[in-house]
C-alpha cells in the first residue's frame, strides 16, 4: 500500500508497465505484419481520432498499435543499418485476453499487462486492458508502451544486461523516447497538441512507489527518473541512453 492517490486511469497505467520480464505461444497480432511501411505511406499520426461520441474505435486501436510497432521496427532497422549491423525484427506481437493464456518460458503472463519475452522474441499484451487504456489515456501512451517493450528487444540484440532491473527499465524508457523523438524529427511520426502532455502524465503515473528500494528486482524507477529518462532519449536520441 502507498499513500498517494491515483486516479483509476493512472492506476491503470501503473499496472501497465509494472511487469514485463519474461514470458511463447501465439494468438495472432492485431493484424498484419509489422514490416516497414511503404515509402509512400503517410506518417503515422498520434492524432486522437475520436468518434463524435468521444470513444476511439477498435479499428483505430489496431491501426495505432500496428503503426507503433512498424515505426519502431523501421527506426531500429535504420539505426542498425547505419552502424553496419544486421537487424532482425521481433518475431511477433501477440494479444491475449486471459491471464495465463500466453506464457513466456514457463511464466504465465498476467492480465492487465504487457511484456517483451526474450524466450520466443515477442511482445505480448492484454488487448482488452490496452484498449481501455488507449481510450482513457490517449494514443501517445500506446506508442510509448510498445516502444518501451520493443526497446527491451533492442537491449537483447545489443547484449545489454544490467545488474539491476531499474537500469534496464530506465534505459528502455530512454530508448522509447529516442525512437519517438527521432521518428518525429525524421517525419515518420507526427505529434498533435497534447501528445507530449500525454507522455508526461503517463510517465508520472508509472513511477515506482517512493518506498520501493531502487535495487528491488521489480524496480522501474521513480516518476522523476522515468520522465527524465524518456525525455533524455526524446531530446538527445540514442546516445543519451547508452552512456
Ligand atoms: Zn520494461
Amino acid at each position: 500500500m502507498h499513500g498517494c492517490v491515483r486516479s483509476p486511469v493512472l492506476r491503470l497505467i501503473g499496472v501497465f508497465v509494472a511487469a514485463h520480464l519474461v514470458l511463447a505461444c501465439a494468438i495472432g497480432r492485431p493484424e498484419g505484419p509489422a514490416g516497414a511501411p511503404q515509402p509512400s505511406e503517410p506518417p503515422a499520426s498520434l492524432a486522437p481520432g475520436k468518434q463524435e461520441d468521444g470513444t476511439m474505435t477498435i479499428d483505430e486501436f489496431e491501426r495505432d498499435a500496428n503503426a507503433a510497432v512498424a515505426v519502431a521496427e523501421r527506426y531500429w532497422s535504420a539505426r542498425f543499418a547505419n552502424s553496419g549491423q544486421r537487424f532482425v525484427p521481433i518475431r511477433r506481437v501477440i494479444t491475449y485476453e486471459e491471464a495465463g493464456e500466453v506464457t513466456c518460458g514457463r511464466e504465465p503472463l498476467p492480465a492487465n499487462n504487457a511484456a517483451y519475452c526474450p524466450d520466443g522474441d515477442f511482445i505480448a499484451y492484454d488487448v482488452d486492458w490496452a484498449v481501455v487504456a488507449f481510450r482513457r489515456v490517449g494514443d501517445a501512451f500506446l506508442f510509448y508502451l510498445l516502444g518501451h517493450e520493443y526497446a527491451h528487444a533492442i537491449q537483447v540484440r545489443l547484449g545489454i544486461n544490467y545488474r539491476y532491473t531499474i537500469q534496464q527499465e530506465l534505459q528502455a524508457d530512454c530508448l522509447a523516447g529516442a525512437y519517438i523523438g527521432d521518428s518525429v524529427r525524421g517525419g515518420s511520426l507526427t505529434l498533435d497538441n497534447g501528445d507530449l502532455d500525454e507522455f508526461r502524465s503517463g510517465l508520472l503515473a508509472v513511477g515506482d512507489d517512493p518506498d520501493q528500494p531502487w535495487f528491488a528486482p521489480g524496480a522501474h524507477g521513480s516518476a522523476e527518473q522515468r520522465t527524465e529518462a524518456f525525455f533524455d532519449g526524446y531530446e538527445r536520441s540514442v546516445n543519451a541512453c547508452l552512456s
